[in-house]
């Protein structure tokens, strides 16, 4: 009990985790390194959201599990994935050993001083990711930057909620590629979307279960300058 192992094998009778390649990241990935270092160690592995300090939280188990299912075809060796709102780093992590050496992970967060501790999680967990790995994180407002200057996403993960879709982010998705965002009104239920971009570039969304997210710092709010 109260392992990483003893969450996953939860996932897994709960129908979360479905695919062996999302099972055996999430055993990779243990999330005693992710929570905030003064939460009671069995805390990590209950299927609930946990603080990680600057009144942000690492997101419920489920919730890593059901977007790394959503996200699972297009995580394979090589892709490009960008992370918006990476926070505790838990998930770019994991996106991070499903995509290799050869691909790529951007997280963005915006607390300066969570995206520091996010690297720390990280190198404790899984070292190789970083210093030229396949995880880079990015502290600070600095999504319209990213988006910018990087390339194109085979998948985008959105871990906090938009208002709207935001047009910027559908634009930087690759032909073939998925995005998962949360969108809806702040501080209520939102919509988990799935936003799929065909080999032609046409654009098709649908909506899946209601999800909390906290909220996503959009376009025109502080330094987010597009
Ligand atoms: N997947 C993360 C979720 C963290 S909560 C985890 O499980 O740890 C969502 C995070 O999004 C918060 O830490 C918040 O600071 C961050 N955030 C919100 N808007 C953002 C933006 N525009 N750019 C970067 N980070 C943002």
């Amino acid at each position: 009990m109260h392992s990483q192992d003893w969450l996953v094998d939860h996932l897994r009778t709960e129908g979360v985790v479905k695919s062996r390649e999302v099972e055996s990241v999430l055993r990779r990935v243990d999330r005693a390194h992710y929570v905030d270092r003064g939460i009671p160690h069995a805390y990590a592995y209950q299927d609930s959201p946990l603080p990680i300090g600057y009144h942000e939280t690492i997101s419920a188990p489920h919730m890593h599990a059901t977007c790394l299912e959503l996200l699972r075809d297009h995580l394979k060796p090589g892709a490009r994935v960008l992370d918006v709102g990476s926070g505790s780093g838990y998930l770019s992590a994991a996106m991070g050993l499903m995509v290799g050496e050869t691909g790529k992970v951007v997280g963005i967060e915006k607390h300066p001083e969570l995206a520091a501790l996010s690297v720390s999680n990280v190198r404790r967990d899984h070292p190789e990711l970083l210093d030229g790995g396949a995880v880079q994180l990015r502290a600070g407002n600095v999504l319209g930057d990213v988006l910018e200057r990087e390339e194109g996403f085979d998948a985008i993960h959105v871990g906090a909620a938009a208002s709207s879709l935001p047009d910027i982010l559908v634009r930087k998705l690759n032909p073939g590629g998925r995005m998962v965002i949360p969108v809806g009104p702040q501080w209520e239920y939102q919509v988990m979307q799935v936003v799929d971009k065909d080999r032609e570039g046409q654009v098709k969304k649908h909506n899946l279960m209601h999800v909390r997210y906290v909220p996503l710092t959009e376009p025109g709010e502080s330094s987010w300058e597009l």
